[in-house]
C-alpha cells in the first residue's frame, strides 16, 4: 500500500520534473506584430525551404534605426520581409510565414532555382553600412532561425549577397561564420559556394551558346 503510494508520488514528481524541463528548454520568442498589407502576397500553400538574412536602415530622414520609419520606407518601395530585428533584439513580424513577402528580388538559389520569395522567409537586421549587427540582434536572429528550422525542412540559410551577388551586399558587417556556428550549420554555405561556381559555369556556357 505504502510502496504503491511512494511509487505514485515518485512518478508524479518525475512527470513534473520532465514537464518543467521540457517547458524551460523551449525557446520562447517574443514577437511584436507589425503586419503590413503591401510588399506581400497571400498564399494558401507554399513550400518553405530557405531563410534569407538581410540588413536595412531608414534612409528617408530621421532615426535610421526606427522600425516605423523602416516600415514606411518599405511601403514606399512596395517591399517587405517576414521579420525585422531591431537593434535591441526586438523581433517584429510584418508578414505571416505562410504568405510571400517581397524581399529577395532578382536572385538565384544554389540549386539554380529562381523565385526565391516563393520558398523563403526573409529576415532583416536593422543596421547601417558603417555599423555591425548588435549581439542582441544576433541572439534574436539565432533563436528565430532555430525556431523556423524546427518547423520546416530548411535547405538553405543564406545572405542576400549570396543569392544576388554583384547586386546586393547585405547583411553588412556581419560575422557570418560565427552565426553559422551558432545555428549549427556547417554545410549550406560551403555547398552554396560549390554550387554557385557550378551555376556560374552553366550560365557562361549558356551565354556562349546563345
Ligand atoms: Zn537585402
Amino acid at each position: 500500500m505504502n510502496l504503491n503510494r511512494n511509487i505514485r508520488i515518485a512518478i508524479i514528481s518525475l512527470l513534473f520534473v520532465l514537464n518543467f524541463s521540457a517547458a524551460s528548454s523551449q525557446t520562447k520568442l517574443n514577437i511584436i506584430d507589425k503586419t503590413v498589407s503591401f510588399g506581400m502576397r497571400s498564399t494558401p500553400l507554399r513550400n518553405i525551404n530557405t531563410i534569407i538574412v538581410h540588413s536595412v536602415y531608414n534612409a528617408m530622414g530621421g532615426d535610421i534605426y526606427d522600425i516605423n520609419l523602416i516600415i514606411k520606407q518599405f511601403s514606399r518601395y512596395r517591399v517587405s520581409s517576414h521579420y525585422v530585428i531591431g537593434r535591441e533584439g526586438n523581433i517584429y513580424q510584418l508578414v505571416q510565414e505562410k504568405n510571400i513577402s517581397f524581399h529577395a528580388g532578382q536572385s538565384n538559389l544554389p540549386d539554380g532555382s529562381q523565385g526565391v520569395n516563393l520558398c523563403s522567409i526573409g529576415i532583416e537586421l536593422v543596421d547601417s553600412i558603417g555599423t555591425s549587427p548588435t549581439e542582441l540582434q544576433i541572439q534574436s536572429l539565432t533563436a528565430l532561425v532555430k525556431d523556423i528550422q524546427s518547423r520546416y525542412t530548411i535547405k538553405y540559410v543564406l545572405r542576400h549577397s549570396d543569392i544576388a551577388p554583384g547586386r546586393k551586399t547585405d547583411p553588412w558587417n556581419m560575422d557570418w561564420p560565427d552565426f553559422m556556428n551558432r545555428i549549427g550549420d556547417k554545410g549550406s554555405f560551403i555547398n552554396f559556394k560549390k554550387d554557385s561556381m557550378f551555376n556560374l559555369k552553366i550560365d557562361t556556357l549558356f551565354k556562349l551558346v546563345h
